[in-house]
Order: C-alpha cells, then structure tokens, then sequence
C-alpha cells in the first residue's frame, strides 16, 4: 500500500495550515505516521487519494450512521441546492424538522438549530447559567463538549489525544466556574454540589461517554445525578452530541430511561452536514432570544441544505427501527469476535461496548473513568492502529474515541474486521517480544 499523494497533500497543508490538518486529532500525532487524504466514500468505505480502499470504522466521527453518500441525503440535497444556498431567513425545512425532534427525542419540547455540537454546548451552557442565575456547573473528568472555553478543562477527545492538561488561552476567570468530578462517582458529585451550595447552574454530561473512548455510565449514576438535579435546582444536560440518534431514536435518555432537562445534539442530525442543535423543556428553552432574554444567535443556524440532510436522516431513522436492531447487531457479531480473538490470543483486553459504539483499550483494568481509561498502552495503540491501517481498515486514530459502526457494513466486511483485528493483535505483540 503506498500513499504518496497524502503524503505530498500533508507537506504542502503544514505550509498554510495549522499542523496540515482542520482538526487536530486528523494529523495521527497519537498513532504516528502521517494522515491519509480522503477522495470519496460510499457506503462502508472510504477511499484515500491513491486509491486505496479502507472499511469505516469512524464513519466521520459518528454522523454517517447509514454509511457514507446514502442516496437519500444525497438526493435531499441536491434537490435543496436547485433553491439557493442560505437565505438567513426561516423555512419550512426549521419548522418539520424541529417537529421531529421533539416526536423523537420526548424530553425536547423545544429546540433551536446551531452549526455544530460546540455551539449546542457553549449555548447550553449559557442558557442553564441564565435560567437559574447561577455562574458555576459541573462536568465530568475525560468528557468533551466540544471546544467551547469553559468546557476545555480535563477534556477528552482530541485533548486527551494531545495529552493536554487544558488549553492555554482560556482564563483563570472562566476556568473557576467549571468544576470537575470523575465519570461514575456520585459521592464525588455530591460532595462538589454540597461544597457549592445553590451556586450551580447545570451538570453536563455525555450519558454514555465516547470522547475518553467509550465508557458506560454505571448502574444507576444517571438516575442519581436526576435526582440530584432535582434536589438542588439544577439543569441537567446530557451532551448527545455522540449517542443521540444512535444508541436509540431517542439517543441514551431513551436507552436508560432518564429525562434531562436539556439535551445537546450534532453529528448524526445533521447528515453530514454542519449542524448541532439544543433543545429540552419548554420553560428553559423560551429564555432563549426572541423568547427570552438568553442571546444566542446564527446567520447560517438552519441553513436549507444542512435541514435537509438532516431531515432526510432524521425522518428515515424515525421510519425505520430496523436500524437499531441492525446496528445491534452487528455490533454483537463484531464485539463477539473479537472477544474470541482476544480469549484465543490470550489477552485480557477491555472492551466496553454499547450498541453501534466499542472501543478496545489496550488495559486489562475495567475502565470505567477517564484514569482507568489513561491506564491504556496508547504505544501499543499506535501499533495496531498502523496494522489495522495496511490491512485497510480505518479506525479513529486514538486510544481515546469511541469507534461508530454503521447499517452499511455486510457480514463480509465484519469477518474481514475481526480477522484483521486478529492478525494485527499477533502482530503488535510478535513486535512487542
Ligand atoms: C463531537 C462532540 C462535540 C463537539 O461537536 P463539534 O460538532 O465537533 O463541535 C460535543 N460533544 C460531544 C459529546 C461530542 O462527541
């Protein structure tokens, strides 16, 4: 395999661009090697600018659950485009697909569209912080939410890839008023809301964590910071900006049967497109500006060809339940391989898995938060990432993210992975010997 058009594309990108890449974690700095440039994809592949072809397993960070060009958004926005490309102006477009929403995610009674899942959080944020009249909230040590100031403390994602403790440039000022509890620890919890009595406006979560890779919520801690949040006035916010649209049609509050107050939402409703959105209950959602006096604003916030990607998406996933139990699916069947896989090889490693979500951590510890998910061998990591790489298939290149599969893989493509899993295990520890 050689890929010397994405080498020459990376050497001339670091000339006008931060790092070559608009995002950091694209560069491969967690995994080595350099950054394959994409041409096009369909379905469940994906193909660099050599032309070799790879199997998804990021399905660009979550949106393509359907696969890569799925006729349906593909024909929605080109239909959309033959009308213009932004008006800055409300469509009906807003109005069915806000309608949508609240049928499928229940706990939304309102909603407004943003331009991606860091706006949703940033406006969120705001929002709790106006509705309550409290400066302080709490989110959780390995969760992201996007690049938004406050929210670049103990972060995942990229972050944690970059082995960042925050990021300079965000003021002590604006770092006091978020605090940090480790994922899955209530009593830490409690002890943060009892230490600031009636000054916290919100606790933001990822209900199934995927930015430290993916990490369950334990037995009962949703339902916990519920009650919590009801004790003391607080906004709860789960940040489904991953799992919403994914681990149900109502995303993980559906899954576990808890009701946040606000939910932030990206990836998946937009089709592809750049699109977020935050809605929840209709008293805290009509502080928002006309409605109330919370500013939050977007000149290309519904823009017509994003709506209808995202119709398009929305509408057949509420249309078709069949995806969720396709998803399960083949995440059982690919889960269970490589489980065999591992048991054959005699290695111990930890795989947390939900639905169309799984990532292998390179411990034999339970990871459960983000230290025990840092217990990872990230070297290692790099090491089969770089195998499953040549034996074409394309995972996140980090420990830290959450792999997303789609309804486009066969059962083909999914004995190819496990065999490549397989084969690239032997290979990282033939190496390691
Ligand atoms: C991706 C993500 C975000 C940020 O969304 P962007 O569209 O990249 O700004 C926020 N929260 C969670 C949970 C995410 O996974």
């Amino acid at each position: 395999m050689h890929i010397n058009k994405s080498k020459d594309l990376f050497a001339k990108a670091q000339h006008f661009i931060p790092g070559g890449v608009n995002s950091p974690v694209r560069a491969f700095r967690a995994v080595g090697g350099e950054p394959i440039f994409i041409k096009k994809a369909d379905g469940a592949f994906i193909y660099d600018e050599d032309d070799n072809a790879y199997i998804e397993l990021i399905n660009s960070w979550g949106p393509m659950i359907l696969g890569h060009n799925h006729p349906l958004i593909r024909e929605a926005v080109i239909k959309a485009m033959e009308h213009g490309t932004s008006f800055g102006a409300p469509t009906s477009r807003e109005v069915e697909i806000a309608e949508l929403i609240t049928h499928m995610v229940p706990s939304i009674e309102k909603v407004r569209m943003v331009n991606s899942g860091t706006e949703a959080t940033m406006s969120a944020i705001r929002l709790a912080r106006g509705y309550t009249g409290r400066d302080k909230f709490i989110k959780f040590e390995g969760h992201y939410h996007g690049h938004g100031d406050s929210f670049l403390i103990a972060a995942g994602s990229g972050v944690a890839t970059m082995g960042y403790p925050d990021s300079p440039g965000v003021t002590k000022g604006t770092a006091k008023d978020t605090l940090l509890a480790p994922h899955n620890n209530i009593e830490a919890v409690k002890e943060l809301v009892e230490n600031n009595k009636g000054e916290i406006a919100a606790i933001i979560l990822e209900p199934v964590a995927g930015n430290m890779g993916c990490v369950l919520p334990r037995e009962g801690f949703l339902k916990a910071l519920r009650e919590l949040c009801d004790q003391e006035g607080i906004v709860l916010i789960f940040d489904e900006v991953m799992s919403g649209f994914r681990l149900a049609k109502g995303g993980a509050q559906e899954h576990f049967g808890v009701t946040p107050d606000l939910t932030t939402l990206g990836k998946i409703i937009g089709g592809g497109m750049p699109v977020g959105a935050y809605g929840g209950k209709k008293e805290i959602m009509d502080f928002v500006s006309p409605a109330g006096p919370v500013y939050q604003a977007g000149t290309l916030s519904g823009n017509p060809i994003a709506m209808a990607a995202g119709l398009a998406m929305l509408t057949h996933l509420n249309e078709t339940p069949s995806v969720y139990s396709d998803l399960n699916r083949i995440g059982n069947k690919l889960v269970g391989g490589f489980q065999q896989s591992l048991k054959k090889l005699g290695l111990n490693y930890t795989i947390n898995h939900l639905g169309s979500m799984y990532t292998l951590f390179f411990t034999y510890n339970e990871v459960y938060d983000f230290d025990s998910a840092k217990n990872s061998d990230t070297v290692l990591f790099g090491k089969y990432f770089q195998a499953m790489l040549q034996k074409g298939i394309y995972l996140a290149p980090s420990q830290y993210e959450s792999l997303f599969l789609s309804t486009a893989l066969s059962d083909k493509d999914i004995e190819k992975i496990i065999e490549a899993n397989e084969a690239s295990l032997i290979e990282v520890f033939t190496d390691k010997k």
